[in-house]
């Protein structure tokens, strides 16, 4: 069934590549406006074109998701440009790995201030606009999705403080889960394994080898492979939640 979407607004944060471009592109797909929430305002631009050229609506909003103002800033345009926030997905991260002794702590902050802040900042600027629009349009219902990881159920040695952001990222959405579901908003943990994008690479030249040799065992999930999950999130019946989904590649352990 096509278009379940129409009608509805999404904010997409991290929209510039990857898994967040993927999932705009699906949400898309299926008739939701969507709001590009990036810093590279090219790649924005180019995915919004995209977009517009097969029919959708797309707005393109550069913003820094780990300064609160800026994201609070995003999500009142895109309620000011589509009248409505139906669908937020929590998708901006960084990953930065190495052993915790000797560790540059500015790569800590890094992830903390955006995978873990980032992600509450989106969840607090989202959620008046989320419950409006539970309570008139469409579907009667809204949806926040938080991007989490398999490093937010499983730790490794070298990925403590990204895999500590975000089992943080799972404790938040699980109080939020609570407060929110009886207004009918939905917050769903989403937990990919490897997906073949751009995360890998902003590593330390010693990481990015070490990553390579890892993925070169294991054929990685597409993002669109994600963002399909998404998908299927946001478009179930009212009454059902997705609450959490791991989705790991075949071959990872
Ligand atoms: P990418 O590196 O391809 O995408 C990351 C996105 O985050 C980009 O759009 C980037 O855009 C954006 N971003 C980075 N810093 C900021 C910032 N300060 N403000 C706003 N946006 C920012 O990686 P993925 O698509 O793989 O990652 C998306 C999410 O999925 C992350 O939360 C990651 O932790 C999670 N994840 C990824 C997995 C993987 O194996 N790839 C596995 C499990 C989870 P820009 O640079 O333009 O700002």
């Amino acid at each position: 069934e096509a278009f379940r979407l129409t009608g509805t607004a999404a904010l997409i944060t991290g929209a510039s590549s990857g898994i967040g471009a993927a999932t705009a592109r699906r949400l898309a797909s299926q008739g939701a406006a969507v709001a590009l929430v990036a810093r590279r305002t090219g790649r924005l631009e180019a995915l919004a074109g995209d977009i517009t050229r097969l029919g959708g609506h797309a707005l393109v909003v550069t913003a820094d998701v780990a300064d609160e103002d800026q994201v609070r800033r995003a999500v009142e345009r895109t309620v000011e440009r589509f009248g409505r926030l139906d669908i937020a997905v929590a998708n901006a991260g960084v990953m930065l790995l190495g052993p915790l002794d000797g560790a540059d702590t500015a790569e800590w902050r890094r992830m903390i201030e955006l995978n873990t802040l980032g992600t509450m900042y989106t969840a607090r600027a989202a959620v008046p606009h989320l419950r409006a629009a539970a309570g008139t349009g469409p579907r009667h219902v809204a949806d926040l999705v938080l991007m989490s990881s398999t490093a937010g159920r499983q730790v490794r040695e070298t990925n403590g403080v990204y895999s500590a952001g975000k089992h943080a990222v799972g404790a938040f959405g699980e109080a939020l889960r609570r407060e929110l579901t009886a207004e009918h908003i939905r917050t769903a943990l989403l937990e990919p394994g490897a997906v073949d994008t751009e995360l890998p690479w902003h590593n330390r030249p010693e990481v990015q080898e070490a990553m390579r040799e890892r993925f070169a065992r294991m054929r990685r999930l597409h993002a669109d492979d994600v963002a399909r999950t998404v998908e299927y999130i946001v478009t179930r019946p009212r009454h059902v939640a997705v609450n959490e989904l791991l989705v790991r590649p075949t071959e990872q352990q």
